[in-house]
């Protein structure tokens, strides 16, 4: 019988091929291993996913030989392959492209070696894959010496004159500028003008300051029982037949308690400190551990705290790295040399070795599911991973996703709690609603800086404190309308509003003078104090002012006119990030003001602006989601929501829930030490549950009440949901897949059954995106099994029953509703 692999390859199917083992291979094909295999006349990348000898019903001339081998040592350890085919099968996701999150680059050696053996003649395709080089990157600086005038000229001359005046730089970047700067420097080395030197490049930002090692602090009670039965459960699952993967034997008789939990503590309770327990306990047994954070580059703080305490053998896995550093990390932890990845949402596939724990901090965060390609949710997925690999699970938040809480009710997680701030002194802030219906517009003349916030920041100025305040809008203004005819501008690609950003202007006065005629100003709004400077601003690239589009890359001018009516009067209106920072430090001349938010936070950006305001360099931030995630900014005294109900009212059933977490997350900055804290959240709904609870500090009494919203109105964690997503350039077919697919869903043996429930056709909320428009099928049930059914049903439909101009994703357990 022949020896036969099963190979996925790069391609949008959700099977597996088969290919011979040639003979000269048999030893060394294994699973997860990549080869290269010949898939309709192009060589194609694909990864191994079981290997047998077995007869096959398929016509053993049409079986090809497998080209070549890549990796000598599979690229995918058995735990991450049957994981990562799990997920696959979970999402009604094509294999290949699983499979794809999880692979490294291909190192020159091995396309080196690929040559060798003939393989690489131009049919190759790589699949996307990248290519990594060695680690080494090539440095030339000036020496002392002194040429003899006149005896260097053209690019000789001005890269050695660079060098002089710039110090040391990388070759590469020279011959950016200078396309023959290699040989040149060749030259100049062998005059003794130049010394060249190849090492390592410079280590990523997480690691440039030395991090001394810190003390661990003495637990307090709660802390240690938590801690304490997560190293129960780190015992039990290293205990005997522990440590192999369950799934195969899930009913060996095994007294361990639970294995996942549900770490829910107050903001500044010291979850931080019970994770660096854990991965202590962890590693002392000899595994490796995982930590999901939201996002890495907001979270230097943590990956700090983490250096401190473990030393560099640390794998930081963020979207700044180059391509050499992530391989780097990558194979360091495939070979067993370091034992701890921290990284977002796509470090649940580094592979770890033997893992042993995952972490994952602010489990609630929306950041944790993948809007594009395959929608996994690196939370949900933690567990199934850790599940199947005999690790330990603990999820950690201050506000727990209604979907945990779901799952400790059920007796699948079990809760840890921490109810009070580690701090001795710091206790959480007291919290005060602004009535935005009783309250006008305080000095500042913007009807969203109310009298009372405007006091607080005085107060908080003149003790020499500091202030965030939290907005959810990017940009100078959300909207921009026509004053005759009230035509708002939307995208031409998007049915959304485009956002006036200012950009940059020292020199503009705060109210923003708007190009072409236009008069700014929200109505009702006095332009704040006039000739007060943008002042208290940062170092950001000037730009002019641009209408954008949030949700696809148009960016352009201001018109000089209303599209519809032809009139020059255009408003601004409403209030973004941009437009709150330059009023405020136009109102509060005195105060240094900066703003987080995507616009000015690059690479680097946001960790500076964070390291100013720790330092105290920054008295007022304004900004968007990213001030509310865990930083620990302690003399932060007053934290200050400019329109809590920007997020309440979106279609989406989660609106609440968001909300009520951006409230608690962004109050939790407040109040950290021994000063203590203040909120004053500003809204036009008081009585909204999310505000109230917020409001009161109480987290468990929100959760109750919406689990019970949400049984209410069938939603999850009541039901399950599948959404189908349909988009089309032409309207017409668009509509006319989904109604296809909403008919089908309907009439398969489920939808028949009333098992699912099938909720539209319908457009989606924003209609049209990036030229596209869009529909949705969305399909619910109480059980998995019949949703999983019916999806699979449809997804043969997909394959070959629908308008091939129409693109239908199908996403399950959809976050984004929009
Ligand atoms: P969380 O992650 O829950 O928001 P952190 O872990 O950031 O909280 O802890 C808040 C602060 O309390 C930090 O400055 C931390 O160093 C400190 N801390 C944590 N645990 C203790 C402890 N047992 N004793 C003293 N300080 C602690
Ligand atoms: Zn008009
Ligand atoms: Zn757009």
């Amino acid at each position: 019988m022949p020896l036969l692999a099963d190979v996925a390859v790069p391609v949008p199917l959700s099977q597996a091929f088969t290919y011979e083992v040639p003979a000269a291979l048999a030893a060394e094909v294994r699973p997860g291993a990549r080869v290269l295999c010949e898939f309709h006349r192009r060589k194609l990348l694909g990864v191994v996913l079981a290997v047998s000898e077995r007869s096959t019903a398929i016509d053993p001339s049409r079986i090809k030989p497998l080209a070549a081998l890549v990796d000598a040592r599979p690229a995918l350890p058995a735990e991450l392959l049957s994981f990562l085919q799990e997920l696959a099968a979970y999402y009604f996701a094509p294999i290949g492209e699983v499979l794809r999150l999880a692979l490294p680059a291909i190192e020159r050696e091995q396309v080196r070696a690929l040559k060798a053996q003939g393989e690489l003649d131009g049919v190759l395709d790589l699949g996307r894959a990248k290519q990594v080089g060695g680690r080494k990157v090539a440095y030339a600086r000036a020496t002392d010496a002194i040429e003899e005038p006149g005896t260097l000229r053209g690019q000789a001359a001005a890269l050695l004159a660079l060098l002089r005046a710039n110090g040391e730089q990388p070759v590469a970047r020279l011959e950016e500028r200078h396309g023959n700067a290699r040989s040149a420097l060749k030259k100049l080395a062998e005059r003794g003008l130049v010394a060249l030197d190849e090492r390592e490049p410079p280590r990523d930002p997480f690691f440039r300051l030395a991090e001394a090692r810190d003390v661990p602090p003495e637990l307090n009670a709660a802390q240690a029982e938590a801690a304490a039965r997560i190293d129960a459960a780190l015992a039990a699952a290293a205990a005997p037949g522990g440590g192999e993967p369950r799934a195969g034997a899930p009913h060996e008789p095994r007294h361990a308690g639970p294995s996942a939990f549900l770490l829910f503590g107050v903001t500044g309770s010291g979850k931080t400190e019970v994770y660096l327990r854990a991965i202590k306990s962890c590693l002392d047994r000899g595994r490796g551990a995982l930590v999901m954070v939201p996002e890495i580059a907001l979270t230097p703080q943590l990956v700090a705290r983490f250096r401190a305490r473990f030393g560099d053998e640390l794998a930081v896995l963020h979207s700044g790295l180059s391509d050499a550093d992530r391989h780097a990390m990558w194979s360091s932890l495939h070979r067993g040399k370091v034992r701890v990845a921290i990284g977002a949402r796509s470090a649940l596939f580094a592979p770890v070795p033997d893992l042993g724990l995952i972490l994952v901090d602010e489990e609630h965060d929306g950041s944790f599911k993948q809007e594009e390609g395959v929608r996994y949710h690196a939370r949900d997925m933690a567990l199934l991973r850790a599940h199947r690999a005999g690790a330990v699970c603990v999820l950690g938040s201050a506000t727990p996703s209604i979907e945990s809480v779901a799952l400790v009710r059920r007796g699948k997680l079990a809760e840890l709690r921490l109810p009070d701030r580690a701090h001795r002194e710091a206790t959480l802030p007291e919290v005060a609603i602004v009535d935005l219906r009783r309250y006008g517009a305080g000095p500042s003349g913007d009807p969203l800086i109310s009298l009372p916030l405007h006091r607080a920041l005085e107060q908080t100025l003149a003790a020499k404190e500091q202030a965030i305040l939290f907005l959810n809008r990017r940009g100078f203004a959300p909207s921009v309308v026509c004053g005759s005819c009230g035509t708002l501008t939307t995208c031409e690609a998007c049915s959304v509003a485009l956002t006036y950003h200012r950009g940059r202007r020292r020199d503009a006065p705060a109210g923003g003078a708007a190009p072409g005629g236009a008069a700014p100003g929200a109505p009702g709004a006095a332009p704040p104090p006039a000739g007060a400077p943008a002042a208290g601003l940062v170092d950001e690239r000037p730009q002019g002012g641009r209408l954008r589009c949030h949700y696809c890359d148009y960016a352009g001018p201001l018109p000089e006119r209303c599209a519809a009516c032809g009139s020059r009067t255009l408003l601004l209106e409403g209030l973004g990030t941009e437009r709150l920072e330059a009023t405020i430090a136009a109102s509060f001349p005195e105060a240094r003001v900066a703003r987080l938010d995507r616009d000015v936070a690059g690479k680097d950006r946001s960790q500076a602006i964070l390291a100013r305001m720790r330092e105290g360099k920054i008295d007022i931030l304004v900004g968007t989601q990213m001030v509310t995630k865990g930083h620990d900014l302690p003399n932060v005294t007053l934290v200050g929501v400019v329109n809590a109900d920007a997020a309440l009212g979106l279609p989406d059933f989660r609106a609440a829930e968001r909300g009520f977490q951006l409230l608690v997350q962004v109050a939790g900055r407040a109040g950290r030490r021994d000063r203590p804290g203040r909120v004053l959240i500003q809204t036009r709904n008081p009585e909204h549950p999310a505000i109230a609870f917020a409001a009161a500090h109480d987290v468990p009494g929100f959760l109750d009440r919406e689990i019970r919203d949400r049984e209410e109105v069938g939603y999850p964690p009541a039901t399950r949901l599948a959404l189908l997503r349909i988009d089309a350039v032409d309207e017409g077919v668009g509509r006319g897949a989904a109604a296809k697919l909403a008919a089908h869903a309907r009439t398969c043996p489920e939808g028949l059954a009333r098992r699912v429930e099938v909720l539209g056709p319908s457009a989606a909320p924003i209609a049209r995106l990036r030229g596209r428009y869009r529909f949705r099928v969305l399909l619910r049930a109480r059980e998995r099994g019949p949703l999983r059914g019916t999806l699979a049903s449809l997804a043969g439909l997909m394959r070959d029953g629908l308008d091939r101009n129409a693109r239908v994703i199908i996403d399950v357990d959809p976050v984004a509703m929009l």
